[in-house]
C-alpha cells in the first residue's frame, strides 16, 4: 500500500511529486514508470539525435530525483491493470499496489498507421528516448531518411537527421506543413527555411508502403508515395501524431473523451483519481472548455495541481491553451490560441509580413479581445500579446498600434496594464 501512487514518472509524474513533497514530506509515494530513466526532457529529442544534446544535458531532474524525494521508483515497469474498486494498480509480473490516491500521467503515444512494410528494420517512430536510440544506432550506415509527417514532431526529426548529414524527404498529406499550428503564410516561409536547409519537402501526398532494400527485404530500402513514385532511403520515420495512452481506463467508469477528462482540481470523475499532461483533457483558458493540450508546460503545471489536491491542499489549475514555441534552423516561431479559423468573418485580422527578412506577424481580434497571433522570424513581445490573450483584455482602443514599432509595456493605457496582470 502507498499513500500515492504515479504512472508515468515525465512532466506530469515529477511535477506531482515535487507538489506532493512540498506539502507531504514523509507520505509513501510510488512512481511506475515503463521508461528505465524517464526524467527527461521529451522535446530535447531531438538535438539528442542531432548530438547538440547528450542524456545528461537533456535531464529535466537528476538521477538522484527519484531518491531525494523520498520516491519508490518502480522504473522500467508497467502498469497493467486499475481495480478502481479495491484502489489497487496491477503491474507487469502481477503485483499488485493499493493506494489512497492516484495519478493517472501515461502521456501520449505516437499514432502509427498500418502500412505494407511498416514492420521493416528502420522504422522508428520519434517520442521517446528508446526511438531516439534505435535511430542514433543506425545512422552510421544511413545516407537518406523518409519522414512522414510534417508536424512538428516531423520537422524537429528533420532538422536533427539533416544535421547529422541525412538526406532527407519530408511527407506531409496536407498542402502545408506545420499546418495544424500555422497559417498558409507562416508555413510556406517555414517550409522556405527548410528547403533552404536541405529538406527536400513533398506536401499534399503520403507514404502508401515501404519497400525492403535488394539483398535484405527485412531491412527497409525506400517508399512508394501514393503517386507511385519511389524514394529510396535507410530509414523511415513516422511522425503523423501522438495520441492519449488510456488503454489503462477503457472499459473503466473512468470519464474519457478524446482524453480523461478533468476538472480545474485535475479530479477524474472518479474519487481519488487524478490525471494530468497529455493523456487529459484539461481547462483552456480561451476556449474555456476542456481539450488535449500536449505541451511540456502544461503537463507539468497539470501534475503540479494534482499533487497539491492529492495532498490535501486546494489549488486550481488556471489552464492553458494552444501554443507552440518553436525554433527550426534558426528560424523562431510562435503561435498561439486560434491562429487559422475557417471562418474569418466575426475576426478582426492585423497582419505585418516582412519576407526578405523572414518576418511574419498576424495578431488575431474576436469582439476586442486578442484570440490567437503568429510571430514568426522576430519574437520581440510575444509575452505582452500572451498576458493580454490569456486575460481576455479589450484592445479595440490601441488596435491600431499593436504592431506598431513602439507598441510595449509602457506605452499600453495604465487600465489595460492592470488587466494584464490580474491572476484568475
Ligand atoms: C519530439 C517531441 C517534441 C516535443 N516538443 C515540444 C515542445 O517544443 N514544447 C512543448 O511544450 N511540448 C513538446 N512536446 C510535447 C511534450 O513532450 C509533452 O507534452 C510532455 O512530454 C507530456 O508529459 P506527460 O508527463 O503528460 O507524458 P509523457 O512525457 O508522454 O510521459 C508519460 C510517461 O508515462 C509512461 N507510461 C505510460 N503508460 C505507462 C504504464 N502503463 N505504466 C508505466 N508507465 C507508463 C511513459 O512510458 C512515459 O515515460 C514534444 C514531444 C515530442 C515527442
Amino acid at each position: 500500500m502507498s499513500k500515492y501512487v504515479i504512472i508515468g514518472g515525465s512532466a506530469g509524474g515529477i511535477g506531482a511529486v515535487e507538489a506532493i513533497r512540498e506539502v507531504d514530506p514523509m507520505g509513501t509515494l510510488t512512481v511506475i514508470s515503463e521508461e528505465k530513466v524517464p526524467q527527461y526532457s521529451r522535446p530535447m529529442i531531438s538535438e539528442y539525435v542531432s548530438r547538440e544534446a547528450t542524456l545528461d544535458s537533456m535531464k529535466y531532474r537528476g538521477d538522484q530525483f527519484w531518491k531525494n524525494s523520498n520516491v519508490q521508483a518502480l522504473t522500467g515497469r508497467a502498469a497493467t491493470k486499475i481495480d478502481f474498486t479495491k484502489k489497487q494498480v496491477e503491474l507487469d509480473g502481477g503485483d499488485k499496489i493499493g493506494y489512497e490516491k492516484l495519478l493517472i500521467a501515461t502521456g501520449g503515444k505516437p499514432f502509427v498507421p498500418r502500412m505494407e512494410g511498416g514492420e521493416k528494420d528502420g522504422v522508428f517512430t520519434f517520442t521517446d528516448l528508446s526511438s531516439a536510440e534505435g535511430i542514433e544506432a543506425k545512422l552510421e550506415h544511413s545516407k537518406s531518411a523518409v519522414v512522414i509527417g510534417g508536424g512538428l514532431i516531423g520537422v524537429s526529426a528533420s532538422e536533427a537527421l539533416v544535421k547529422r548529414g541525412i538526406k532527407v524527404t519530408l511527407v506531409e498529406l496536407k498542402n502545408n506543413i506545420l499546418n495544424l499550428i500555422l497559417d498558409n503564410t507562416a508555413s510556406e516561409m517555414a517550409e522556405k527555411v527548410l528547403t533552404e536547409a536541405g529538406v527536400t519537402v513533398i506536401t499534399g501526398q503520403t507514404v502508401q508502403r515501404i519497400l525492403g532494400k535488394k539483398g535484405n527485404e527485412a531491412a527497409v530500402g525506400g517508399v512508394v508515395m501514393t503517386d507511385n513514385t519511389e524514394i529510396p532511403c535507410d530509414l523511415v520515420v513516422v511522425a503523423i501524431g501522438v495520441i492519449p495512452r488510456t488503454e489503462l481506463v477503457k472499459e473503466t467508469a473512468v470519464k474519457l473523451n478524446r482524453g480523461i477528462v478533468v476538472d480545474r482540481f485535475m479530479r477524474t470523475n472518479l474519487p481519488d483519481v487524478y490525471a494530468c499532461g497529455d493523456v487529459a483533457e484539461a481547462h483552456d483558458f480561451l476556449i474555456n472548455g476542456n481539450r488535449l493540450l500536449p505541451l511540456w508546460p502544461l503537463a507539468h503545471l497539470g501534475g503540479q495541481v494534482a499533487g497539491y489536491n492529492m495532498a490535501g491542499k486546494q489549488v486550481e489549475y488556471e489552464g492553458g491553451t494552444v501554443m507552440s514555441s518553436l525554433k527550426y534552423f534558426d528560424l523562431p516561431v510562435i503561435a498561439v490560441g486560434d491562429v487559422n479559423p475557417e471562418e474569418l468573418d466575426d475576426y478582426e485580422v492585423l497582419v505585418e509580413l516582412k519576407p526578405e527578412q523572414t518576418v511574419y506577424k498576424k495578431i488575431l481580434l474576436k469582439d476586442g479581445a486578442i484570440v490567437g497571433f503568429i510571430f514568426l522570424g522576430d519574437l520581440e513581445r510575444a509575452g505582452i500579446f500572451f498576458r493580454l490573450l490569456k486575460n481576455h483584455v479589450d484592445v479595440s482602443e490601441i488596435k491600431d498600434r499593436l504592431l506598431s514599432e513602439d507598441f510595449g509595456i509602457v506605452t499600453l493605457p495604465e487600465q489595460l496594464r492592470q488587466e494584464m496582470f490580474v491572476v484568475n
